[in-house]
């Protein structure tokens, strides 16, 4: 009987195939004592699992050659965690003190763990938990004599769908020359590996499907549409053949769009556009890399304060920096500092607001904060002599924060110098456009910066007075407000009349539905998602400026939210 579910979309593209179930059962493992002559054999025992299964990644992680280096990542990551000592060496303690198996002693350090892991605020550190459990199944897998799961290749042309509780990257390494068509999993979130490893193997699927592993059979045939987050379990004929239809069409467009990954991008008349990356944590530049982004135009430092008791040094800060001028190799990195406040909450903080979105947030916190402002400055400083670096000022709304940044800034220059550091000394200062009272005073802006970089999420909620994060008012937030318009519209163009670049960093930019509107108002600097990149690129490959900024022209004269938005979607 045929029937439907609904999860999380996380990779787009149709997939149609039969259902191999991967079970979970491994975990549950059995509990028993050990005698005592027997202690150190059993120590030895967990000892040789874990060296099998560091070698098994190091060789997957040596032959992921064509792999995407997200896969690299991961193997590197189950790596490290069996390199922790709250792992394999307290495991290793359990067995001596309580005198257990290896395997139960493991999965208890393994609770320990993911507990941790589970207070974390987080989404994408508090997912970590589940390489956890992956590695961890793999060691119990070698202790209990298991066999690796594969599945078996299909002779009647349809691939696999892996149906799983969750899955491993190692898992997903080993299914890429098994004909898997799509994953669907009980678990996952947006930013769990399954759904990292998927959109980076460009594989479908849906994950939160809660029971799925109960309600499919082995071999049942399934429709997974990754775009809608639906999976169609046991589909009529006429259902499967609308999908056959549907998932050539996708596989066409998605061929065309990765032959742009290498083209520069320019417009049909020519206008060369630059296409930079957004990231979050210094892992994520792979991805940029990946799709050959132009750079990173937005690091969200933030991510590497959030989630943690104490703020990170300036020497883990300039590790984390430099790392990620080093996977750009040569391209420019714009990394923002510290935008806290509001939604960004750090641990253990101590001022509570009641409008905090209007409140001692971004800039305004840092240059409440000077000793923690210095510390991040200094390790920018010190990174921007591995590449080129340009420093990002986020919500600036008046012309005396950016000279007070300034000063601080000088300040950790001479405190550098003093010890004999090397830095980039005209490392370029830029600001974010997120506040209307920016945008409306941008001379103040162009004579003290080298760049500036439209924060459109913020800046839509600073002009329709809609708090980003409250759903009461998430109808009302329109980027394609005609105010909205008029404001970025007049940056990009003051700033290019002072001869000072203009970037858009928010969501806008990498919708593809904009780039057009984005283009004819003039801008040349995008950046967004790495995910987002070939699609906004085919956007721009196909547009021509002169035509467009026409036709832009005549649509910010409207004044009507509804007729600003048809005459957009003519564009
Ligand atoms: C923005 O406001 O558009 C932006 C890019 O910054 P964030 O989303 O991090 O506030
Ligand atoms: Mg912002």
């Amino acid at each position: 009987m045929s029937f439907t579910v609904h999860g999380l979309a996380v990779s787009q593209g149709i997939a149609i195939g039969h259902a191999h179930l991967v079970s979970h059962a491994l975990l549950e493992v059995a509990h028993f004592t050990v005698a005592p002559k027997h202690v150190e054999a059993e120590v030895t025992r967990l000892r040789d699992a874990v060296a099998s299964v560091k070698a098994e990644l190091a060789g997957l992680k040596a032959a992921s050659g064509s792999a995407p280096s997200e896969v690299d990542a991961f193997l590197g990551m189950h790596i490290m965690f069996l390199e922790d000592p709250m792992l394999v060496d307290a495991a290793e303690a359990l067995i001596r003190s309580r005198r257990v198996n290896a395997e139960w002693a493991l999965v208890q350090q393994m609770e320990q763990l993911v507990e941790q892991f589970e207070a974390i605020e987080d989404a994408y550190l508090r997912e970590r938990k589940a390489d956890v459990l992956q590695v961890v199944e793999r060691v119990v897998k070698v202790l209990l004599g298991h066999p690796g799961h594969l599945p078996p290749k299909r002779k009647d042309g349809l691939g696999t769908i892996v149906v799983a509780h969750d899955l491993s990257p190692t898992d997903t390494i080993g299914f890429k020359d098994h004909a898997v068509a799509g994953f669907i999993t009980d678990v996952g979130g947006p930013t769990g590996h399954t759904a990292i490893v998927a959109r980076s193997l460009s594989i479908p699927a849906v994950v939160a499907l809660r029971h799925i592993r109960h309600v499919v059979k082995d071999d049942e045939l399934i429709i997974i549409d990754g775009t809608r987050g639906v999976v169609i379990v046991d589909p009529d004929e006429r259902v499967l053949e609308e999908y056959r239809l549907r998932k050539a069409a996708v596989e066409l467009e998605r061929s065309k769009l990765k032959r742009l990954k290498s083209m520069r991008a320019a417009t049909l008349d020519g206008e060369e556009v630059q296409i930079l990356a957004n990231i979050e944590l210094p892992p994520d530049a792979l991805q940029a890399k990946g799709v050959e982004a132009d750079g990173v135009g937005l690091f969200r430092t933030e991510f590497l304060f959030m989630s943690r008791e104490s703020w990170p040094d300036e020497d883990e800060q300039f590790e984390a920096y430099r790392s990620v001028l080093k996977t750009m190799a040569g391209k420019p990195v714009t990394v923002r500092t510290l935008d806290v406040g509001a939604d960004k909450e750090l641990e253990g903080a101590t001022r509570q607001e009641d409008n905090p979105a209007l409140g001692l947030r971004a800039i305004r916190y840092c240059l409440a904060e000077p000793k923690m402002f210095l510390t991040q400055l200094r390790a920018l400083l010190r990174a921007s002599h591995y590449g080129k670096l340009k420093i990002l000022i986020p919500m600036l709304a008046s012309s005396h924060e950016i000279d007070q940044t300034l000063i601080l800034l000088d300040k950790a220059k001479a405190q550098l110098r003093e010890r004999k550091i090397k830095f980039d000394e005209t490392v370029p200062v830029g600001g974010m456009i997120e506040v209307p009272a920016a945008a409306l005073c941008l001379g103040a802006f162009t004579r003290r910066l080298q760049f500036l970089s439209i924060g459109t999420n913020d800046l839509i909620q600073y002009t329709l007075a809609i708090d980003r994060g409250n759903e009461a008012v998430a109808h009302l937030y329109n980027p394609l407000h005609p105010a909205v318009l008029r404001l970025i519209h007049q940056t990009i163009q003051t700033g290019q009349k002072a001869g000072v670049d203009v970037s858009v960093c928010g969501e806008m930019a990498g919708d593809p539905d904009c780039a057009r509107l984005l283009i004819g108002m003039g801008l040349r600097q995008f950046s967004m998602h790495p995910a987002q990149i070939l699609e906004v690129k085919q956007e721009i490959l196909r547009a021509d400026a002169a035509d467009l900024a026409g036709k832009v022209q005549r649509l910010l004269k409207l004044d009507e939210p509804d007729r600003v938005r048809e005459a957009v979607e003519k564009l």
